[in-house]
């Protein structure tokens, strides 16, 4: 257990006593109700995703949108997303929402960070620490020590790489609500340890046109046109998250601002490509110019999300597939490429790594006989039958508990069985 996690253990612990004797609080009903409705089988959820809780002045999606995110039938535009994602930033104190760039057709690329009101607050000395925390050459080992005691992880969850796989731009709304104003120790812990930042649609231009041709047939039946598109970005389709060599697309131009900007250690990118619910560690070969850390990590995270959200009871969360680990080209490179020289020059210090679906990136100097944090790829999609795949529905409860099953491991062990019900 390295120091980080040792760090978040503890505070997990000091969480859940401080919180046992406080009020449990509210739900919110119709939400709640709403998410069960729209829920077909219990297999599909889980005790920290069955509910919304309720938080005095804090809009959910429902109050925004007028419906609850993933909604059977209701796919949301990029402009409705950013819409939710404006009114919760500006009703609490714990969300900050921004824009970093531009699509291709002038549509927004933006971030929303969520912590607690203090770290919002103070997002750019954490953004400092981390920054200082990814270069080791400038640093003793003594001083990245006092960093990583005073930093947290940045974690950056991202979806809509791929505009046909649509469930995440949904949920990731409800998640940074859920971030934003759960009590329950878990997401205290969360929030207290973690800075989350949410880019829910990396690819604008698709989302909205793939909206149109998804909701098409649902506003007129008569409709005739096509439910296919030929490119869904304005230059690229499926191959949007192989440019990272060429950069060549305003959205990974985004996705390295990004990554340079905040360092994250983790990069969750969600996606809906395989069957059930696939948590990436590739099937090899690895890339030999990543420290085998990395690639021992990212397994390590993997199992750790099957183990987890197994535990929780979700079936068909499985790993080690599609993927040969190896190609420079995967929008992951984002993290992984800055590194290469460094890597080499340095082995056993500078570490940085991610895979396409997910990464994590660790503090250079944490001593590399640690246990690993962790990394994985996650890519959700349920077995339903062609008539409910749009929305995907029942990925938005499912993608969410990806994060918060595996992500603060030590947290989860430590409150397991004290979630909310
Ligand atoms: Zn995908």
């Amino acid at each position: 257990m390295n120091a980080t996690r040792r760090k978040l253990a503890g505070l997990g612990l000091a969480i859940l006593v401080t919180a046992a004797a406080a009020t449990p609080q509210k739900i919110h009903e119709e939400y709640t109700r709403k998410i069960r409705e729209a829920t077909t089988d219990p297999a599909f959820t889980t005790r920290y995703v069955n509910y919304l809780p309720a938080a005095a002045g804090i809009p959910s999606p429902l109050e925004v949108l007028g419906h609850i995110a993933g909604a059977p039938n209701i796919l949301s535009y990029s402009g409705d997303v950013y819409k939710y994602l404006k009114a919760l930033a500006q009703a609490s104190p714990r969300v900050k929402f921004f824009t970093v760039g531009k699509s291709e057709e002038g549509r927004d690329w933006v971030v929303a960070a969520v912590s607690d009101e203090k770290t919002i607050r103070n997002l750019d000395e954490y953004k400092s620490i981390t920054a200082r925390l990814s270069d080791p050459r400038t640093l003793s080992d003594a001083e990245a020590q006092a960093l990583i005691k005073r930093g947290k992880i940045i974690y950056w969850a991202t979806g809509g790489m791929h505009s046909s796989e649509t469930g995440s731009v949904e949920m990731l709304m409800e998640l940074a609500y859920r971030l934003a104003v759960d009590e329950s120790p878990f997401i205290r812990a969360i929030r207290e340890n973690a800075i989350v930042l949410i880019t829910p649609i990396l690819e604008p231009d698709g989302r909205d046109k793939y909206v149109d041709v998804a909701m098409a047939p649902r506003k007129d039946p008569k409709t005739t046109i096509t439910n296919r598109l030929l490119w869904w970005g304005k230059y690229v389709a499926h191959d949007n998250n192989r440019d990272n060599i060429g950069l060549a697309l305003a959205l990974s131009r985004n996705i390295m601002k990004v990554a340079l900007d905040y360092h994250p250690q983790v990069m969750h990118d969600l996606h809906e490509s395989a069957s059930h619910l696939y948590i990436s560690t590739g099937g090899g070969p690895y890339n030999a110019w990543l420290d085998p850390i990395v690639i021992d990590e990212w397994h390590q995270l993997a199992y750790q999300e099957v183990d987890g959200m197994t535990r929780e009871g979700v079936p068909g969360v499985w790993t080690h597939a599609y993927y040969d680990g190896w190609a420079p080209n995967y929008a992951f490179y984002a993290a992984n490429g800055q590194r290469h020289r460094p890597l080499l020059r340095d082995a056993g210090r500078g570490r940085r790594f991610d895979t396409d679906h997910f990464r994590l990136r660790r503090p250079p100097v944490v001593p590399p006989q640690s246990p690993a944090q962790t990394v994985r790829l996650v890519d959700a999609r349920q077995c339903q039958p062609p008539a409910e795949r749009h929305p995907d529905r029942h990925e938005l409860r499912r993608g969410q508990q990806g994060p918060l099953s595996g992500e603060l491991l030590p947290q989860r062990q430590a409150l397991r069985g004290q979630g909310p019900g």
